[in-house]
């Protein structure tokens, strides 16, 4: 969407004037962003041009339904034809497909269609009605979980061979919704960067929400990986962007919390 409302001074911001603003005010005010449209109102993000040609713009996920800028919610943003079955054909057992693909790097856009990549989703049963189960990245299920309410809320099991399986509503939780239930428990947590920094100690750190009170911190051993994994020159270009990440969330002696990424294949990150 062209504009944004924000809450701090009122004003309504087109996408031009607001990425013309100086970088402080930019860093303040981005995290009180809502959609303008008065029937939604739901926080809104700021993304900055993009080193591949895309131009600044403001998003919010979700809108709410009636909202009238939700308008390219549609499928054929979803772009995947793996994202595209699962919202199709929501079968009750999906196994997270953790192996990386391609030759060494990953592709943001564009990977799950490109020509000779295994197609996930074959069902795998031996048994003509044996319990159907598909394989899945973490990329296309987040993708999922931008996209669609109906899976959010969904009993699908979600397995995570020698690790866990649990209903999609009690595995993953979105930024937003986290609570002190959640402390210190395993979790596929997910939402919004609003900013990233680098702490002292080297760590790459992603920031979610309004104020700087939850973080998905990449420890600096996995910091190279991370940026060449996901294709990143500069680290704003997560900013904007959606995190899925498996691991617990822990609280800092601050009271700040945070999840820390333990290995660079429990992350996936997409733009909508
Ligand atoms: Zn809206």
């Amino acid at each position: 969407m062209d504009t944004a409302y924000c809450t701090l001074d009122g004003v309504t911001y087109h996408i031009t004037t607001f990425a013309a603003l100086p970088q402080n005010e930019i860093a303040e005010k981005r995290r009180h962003l809502i959609c303008p449209d008065p029937r939604c109102r739901m926080q809104a993000y700021f993304k900055r041009a993009a080193t591949s040609g895309q131009g600044a713009c403001f998003g919010a996920r979700p809108h709410s339904k009636n909202c009238d800028l939700a308008a390219s919610l549609g499928e054929s943003r979803l772009g995947s034809t793996e994202v595209r079955d699962i919202l199709r054909n929501p079968m009750d057992h999906i196994v997270i497909d953790t192996t990386c693909r391609g030759r060494g790097s990953f592709h943001i856009e564009g990977e799950d269609d490109s020509p000779g990549a295994p197609k996930g989703g074959q069902f795998q049963g031996d048994g003509p009605r044996g319990p159907s189960k598909m394989n899945r990245r973490l990329r296309p299920l987040l993708k999922s979980l931008i996209a669609s309410e109906q899976f959010r809320n969904s009993s699908t099991i979600i397995e995570l061979p020698q690790h866990f399986s649990l209903p999609v509503n009690k595995l993953f939780v979105n930024f937003n919704d986290i609570g002190p239930n959640h402390e210190k428990s395993f979790h596929g947590f997910w939402g919004l960067i609003y900013d990233t920094g680098t702490s002292y100690s080297g760590a790459f750190w992603l920031n979610t929400g309004e104020r700087d009170e939850l973080s998905v911190m990449v420890p600096a051993e996995l910091y190279s990986d991370f940026k060449k994994r996901f294709g990143f020159q500069f680290d704003h270009e997560a900013e904007g962007m959606h995190v899925l990440v498996l691991g617990s969330l822990r609280s800092a002696q601050s009271g700040k919390k945070y999840i820390a990424l333990r290995d660079i294949n429990m992350c996936a990150l997409c733009n909508d």
